[in-house]
């Protein structure tokens, strides 16, 4: 029998713990010494005066089939509500995991033994498997390649509309942590955080930390948080910080996003970076043309054959990359050209030319990837001119950010929805649904691309092609310069020659 006071329903729930401590043992650092502790830790939570040990193991179960046991066993045994598992996972998943501390230390022991990259390997599978990042939910969204992109949609992360709400910073209710990635969220009840952990990390001589994202856009997605609540910004540190995380991480990038409202990131009021496990296909694009500057003879600067406007700084010296990239951001971020309607600064003088920088390190040496961004708006373009143009709001209306700007693009996950509702009605040789009407430029050129007549998988087919494509014109969207020659001709005035 089950029920509030059922016994089967806690024996039920006596061996989804047991399960769930013996996968502590194994995969989350837990000293079998502090078994009994962490397991009264978490009866002691739920007000439990009695315990029968079952001698249940995890049996090679992964977290996510042993959490959702211990879940459902609880709110059948009456301990809590189903309403609170989301917080109840997160406590008792936040006891069963080391402090800090431990995990910086074993961090350090990994990399000293096997270097850097095993070291994050290492932390990855620890947040995996003490359920922070979310795998399974990142695996279960859509991905393709299409139009030389990757694009995923995301089931999890709610839809951004509202640019306003980036320059207010994320800022959180009470004051407490300051904002969304402070490091006082580390273990933090408040907001759920008692199963997140942080790595220490120092660039350009200051305290920074890692963190893997939660809802990942691709593998191993983190972010590189200053230690200290300041705001974001691009100067000639950011070039040798982004150096020396790849230095000693030579198997991950990382970027940091324009420090602008409109064309950023959604945390413009603390300095991170992103960065993570999986080459953007930016990092993989060709180059248009090579260049040369007289003083650095071993540094090369590609324009990449991109929708958007971007380069590439090629060389083995870290100062050559470091003085390249900040000579082409001084040159971007001043730089104005009316008729292509380029203003550095708005009418009251504010800034808004910022250049995206993106580092990795290859066998041709470290390679530095710089976007260049504006986010002036006109009267046409209310969102911006260099942002998703409004035909393509049906498909992204968020500012387009470093990841996407590098080409893997995240859509909304009501796309899922909308998209089945269109397939539906190409099959069935319908017109466009009322409830999709916003869709009519695709609608068009999917029916343009299919001519009548087509099985579900052509129809499912046209419509990746499709999002690539929209998501190439966005891209398109949010190029400074148009043509290849006028990126061009922008870097021969720098002095760079071919
Ligand atoms: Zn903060």
């Amino acid at each position: 029998m089950t029920g509030t006071n059922g016994e089967p329903a806690l024996d039920r729930f006596y061996a989804a713990l047991d399960a769930l401590v013996d996968h502590a043992r194994n995969h989350l650092e837990l000293d079998p010494r502090d078994g009994d502790w962490a397991r009264n830790g978490i009866l002691g939570r739920h007000g439990l005066a009695s315990y029968r040990p079952t001698g249940a193991v995890s049996d090679g179960r992964g977290v996510d089939e042993l959490v959702g046991d211990l879940l459902s066993c609880g709110v059948e045994a009456g301990l809590f509500g189903p309403e609170e598992a989301g917080s109840e996972a997160d406590a008792v998943m936040g006891v069963l995991s080391a402090r800090p501390s431990v995990l910086q230390d074993r961090f350090l022991a990994v990399e000293r033994e096997r270097g850097g990259m095993a070291a994050m390997r290492w932390f990855y599978r620890y947040c995996v498997d003490n359920t922070y990042v979310k795998r399974a939910q990142l695996d279960a969204n859509p991905r393709f390649d299409s139009h030389g992109l990757v694009v995923t949609i995301n089931l999890a992360k709610p839809e951004f509309k509202n640019m306003a709400k980036a320059a207010a910073g994320n800022a959180v209710a009470g004051g407490y942590p300051q904002c969304t990635i402070c490091h006082a969220n580390e273990g933090f009840a408040g907001r759920n955080k008692r199963t997140l952990r942080t790595m220490p990390v120092t660039l350009g001589g200051e305290p920074w930390f890692w963190q893997f994202s939660p809802y990942g856009y691709f593998t191993e997605h983190g972010i590189c948080v200053n230690t200290e609540h300041t705001p974001m910004h691009v100067d000639r540190d950011t070039f040798v910080q982004l150096l020396d995380f790849v230095d000693r991480f030579p198997g991950y990038f990382l970027g940091c996003n324009a420090a602008l409202p409109r064309i950023g990131g959604s945390v413009l009021a603390h300095d991170h970076f992103q960065g993570g496990g999986e080459l953007l296909p930016m990092h993989k694009a060709p180059a248009w043309a090579t260049l040369r500057l007289p003083a650095y003879p071993d540094a090369l600067v590609e324009i990449l054959d991109w929708p958007g406007t971007a380069v590439r700084v090629v060389s083995d010296s870290r100062t050559a990359i470091v003085e390249i990239s900040d000579l082409i951001r001084r040159a971007w971020i001043a730089y104005d050209d009316p008729a292509a309607d380029i203003a550095s600064h708005d009418a009251d003088g504010n800034r808004q030319s910022a250049l995206s920088p993106s580092a990795i390190v290859t066998d041709r040496g470290y390679e530095m990837s710089l976007i260049f961004r504006n986010n002036a708006v006109s009267e046409a373009y209310p969102d911006g001119i260099f942002h998703a143009h409004p035909e393509y709001y049906p498909v992204k209306q968020e500012p387009i950010g470093l990841i996407e700007a590098q080409g893997l693009f995240i859509l909304p996950g009501r796309l899922v929805e909308q998209l089945r509702t269109i397939e539906d009605a190409l099959a069935d040789g319908h017109d466009l649904p009322e409830s999709v009407s916003e869709f009519s430029l695709i609608w068009e050129e999917l029916n343009a691309a299919l001519q009548g007549g087509n099985s579900r998988e052509a129809i499912r087919a046209a419509i990746r092609d499709e999002l690539g494509s929209i998501c190439e014109r966005i891209l398109g969207n949010t190029a400074v310069f148009k043509t290849k020659e006028q990126t061009l001709e922008f870097m021969k005035g720098l002095g760079f020659g071919q």
